[in-house]
């Protein structure tokens, strides 16, 4: 095992309804337990030791991504508790008054449906009613597919809602759709979003605790790596500047969006001070840099633990 990050998105409590793949404070705290507290470096050690060279083995980190509110409500205390930093990795665009359609989406089915197959019932039937060719033409070819099969923590029905959303749709006829869904249950993404990002103030909070916030692009593209070098150069210029703006102080840590970057990213971020990103997956990269340290996600992480939600 080489040194790696653990990999924290949504947590659940009685404010935050969190839906599928959350954790609750209780399962975070004994997720850090199972793992070995006194093999959790705090964030500002992790990145003396990733820097000098000297990560042992067993060295593990703990990671935030997307700068969710539930997020700070639900592991911040825990953390507290256990004397611990992390790394925070924020998408600035949300802190900016732009409103992220997915996170959104994702909010508003586990919130409003007595559950997710309700919500399902009804992505599929508005898919029929306004696109019935495509629709019968998805259905045939997922039919056939292996599609996210490895994922073994996706229903059958959650493979279909993401093959139709990502591969039959597409973001716009998905966000069309969508937008009449929010519009016949009477809620707008304004109000939605006010209940799942952090603000200024709490990353000031973190920041001023030893905390490490950290660059994960503007707007967290699906795939960034396939975005020419000088948006991406924006994606992260932009970010920076949010994030020197509210901390004073330039970002030198990092994590890559979906898991997506190049060589040319990868040099974009060495050459704005970043010494020390992080993937998305525990994958091993060949010559493995300072920029590329594996992270193990944690439903993974729950699994291997046998720790039950
Ligand atoms: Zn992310």
């Amino acid at each position: 095992m080489n040194p790696h990050g653990l990999m924290f998105h949504h947590f659940k409590d009685d404010r935050h309804k969190g839906g599928q793949g959350s954790i609750s404070a209780e399962v975070f705290a004994h997720l850090l337990m199972s793992v070995g507290l006194d093999r959790i470096l705090s964030a500002s050690e992790w990145c003396n030791r990733a820097n000098e060279g000297t990560l042992k083995q067993e060295d593990l980190c703990i990671t935030f991504d997307d700068s969710l509110l539930c997020q700070f409500d639900i592991a911040v205390p825990v953390l507290e508790h256990f004397n611990k930093t992390a790394f925070w990795f924020v998408y600035s665009s949300v802190f900016q008054g732009v409103e992220e359609p997915f996170e959104i989406y994702r909010y508003f089915r586990t919130t409003q449906y007595a559950n997710l197959d309700d919500f399902y019932d009804e992505f599929f039937d508005a898919c029929s009613v306004f696109y019935p060719e495509l629709t019968n033409e998805g259905f045939a070819m997922f039919g056939s597919s292996q599609y996210l099969s490895a994922a073994h923590y996706y229903s059958d029905a959650d493979r279909r809602f993401r093959f139709f959303r990502d591969e039959v749709l597409g973001p716009t006829k998905y966000h069309a759709l969508m937008a009449k869904i929010l519009t016949k249950h009477q809620v707008n993404q304004k109000d939605l979003s006010a209940d799942i990002w952090m603000t200024d103030e709490h990353l000031k909070y973190l920041h001023n605790r030893g905390h490490e916030i950290g660059l994960h692009s503007y707007t967290h593209p699906t795939r960034l790596s396939n975005h020419p070098i000088v948006e991406q150069k924006a994606e992260y210029e932009r970010n920076a500047l949010h994030l020197t703006q509210v901390l004073g102080r330039v970002p030198r840590t990092m994590s890559h969006p979906n898991n997506s970057y190049s060589a040319d990213t990868l040099n974009l971020l060495t050459g704005m001070g970043i010494t020390v990103g992080f993937r998305a997956d525990m994958t091993l990269v060949n010559k493995r840099s300072n920029l590329e340290f594996a992270r193990e996600d944690h439903a993974n992480l729950i699994r291997n633990f046998g720790i039950s939600c």
